[in-house]
């Protein structure tokens, strides 16, 4: 039988058209655009639905109650489908990539988020091969995750970074192996994809306004900065930090905010700036002070994910170290768990 597909289709470049101001969606374009395409009726292809947000946005403009429109539709909807794929603007595609599996519990069909570069009306777009590729992978798989399809190359939506403004391969997994291998065929690698779910078994979880953060350490930072950045509401914070996760330890002020924050409540999770590799609070002094002072390791996450998860968990109406717990554990494949690591 002819597998189905429901896009969800939030705006980004791909169905964009050029106007006074640059690029901008135009409602009801795109599935113009798809019908006009013979790829799009040919045989091989699933049969699908497109059902287009309004308005139509650039990623730029997306945020969690987004996300959450994302997740309720594809849960309203879940018995219909053998799968989604989720057209997004690329901007922000790795955060709604990392978030929704956290509000996505038990996900048992592939959810796939694609997008492109080139909006599809221009001759040298990579929309075609995405959004093709895209309803391929759900049709042929049963990746029982939330995936992103770009460049040819499949990825966990939550360890997933955009890494190129313009090239067609505008997404990375630093830390984790690609989940399947797309050329002639496309091919998963099962020993990496989460185990296989009842169907049954999807639950939501809507997120709450929690107020958290992202800073980056950069030489010269001051605690003053970094003082007014935790002041209250701030509940959480990702600091992303040098190297292996580590910070000016000699700067006994910065320290100091940092300890005073942390005993207050506020979730401080460590992430390095590196593209690749994964934090240890422990290889350095210059870390470990970040470890007394009550920063936990968010290991080898990106910042996307740290911050998606951190949403996600404050949502849940945790308690502060319930939080620094999970942050460090891995729920979704988001993290490496770092095994005698701090
Ligand atoms: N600004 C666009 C967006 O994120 C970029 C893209 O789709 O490639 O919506």
């Amino acid at each position: 039988m002819k597998k189905r597909v429901c896009i969800l289709y939030t705006g980004g470049t791909i169905g964009m058209k050029p106007g006074p101001q640059g690029y901008a969606p135009e409602a009801g374009y795109l599935g113009r655009v798809m019908a006009s395409m013979p790829d799009f009726s040919s045989p091989e292809m699933p049969g699908y639905v497109i059902r287009e947000y309004a308005p139509l946005l650039d990623s730029s403009n997306m945020g969690p109650r987004h996300w959450l429109a994302i997740a309720r539709d594809i849960a309203d909807s879940y018995q219909d489908f053998d799968g989604f794929v989720v057209i997004h603007g690329t901007d922000t595609m790795a955060y709604t990539a990392s978030a929704l599996p956290f509000m996505l519990e038990g996900l048992a069909k592939p959810v796939v988020l694609t997008g492109s570069q080139i909006p599809l009306c221009r001759v040298r777009s990579d929309g075609r091969e995405n959004l093709v590729t895209s309803l391929m992978v759900v049709a042929q798989t049963a990746i029982p995750e939330v995936c992103l399809c770009f460049g040819n190359r499949l990825l966990r939506g939550c360890r997933s970074t955009k890494v190129d403004a313009a090239g067609f391969q505008a997404f990375d997994s630093p830390n984790y192996p690609d989940l399947g291998h797309i050329g002639v065929a496309i091919r998963t690698h099962p020993e990496l994809i989460l185990p296989a779910r009842p169907v049954s078994g999807l639950t939501v979880h809507p997120l709450s306004d929690a107020r958290v953060g992202a800073l980056r350490l950069f030489p010269g930072i001051s605690a003053e900065l970094v003082a007014n950045v935790l002041r209250s509401p701030l509940q959480g914070l990702v600091l992303e930090t040098y190297g292996m996760g580590n910070g000016p330890s000699n700067d006994a002020d910065l320290m100091d905010v940092l300890a005073e924050a942390c005993q207050r409540g506020v979730v401080i999770v460590n992430c390095t700036q590196c593209l690749r590799g994964t934090v240890d609070q422990g290889g350095y002094q210059a870390g470990s002070a970040l470890a007394r002072a009550g920063v936990v390791s968010g290991a080898d996450m990106t910042a996307e994910a740290a911050l998606t998860k951190m949403i996600y968990l404050f949502s849940l109406g945790l308690a502060p170290d319930d939080i620094r717990e999970r942050m460090t554990r891995n729920l979704r494949g988001e993290l490496t768990e770092n095994h005698g690591r701090t």
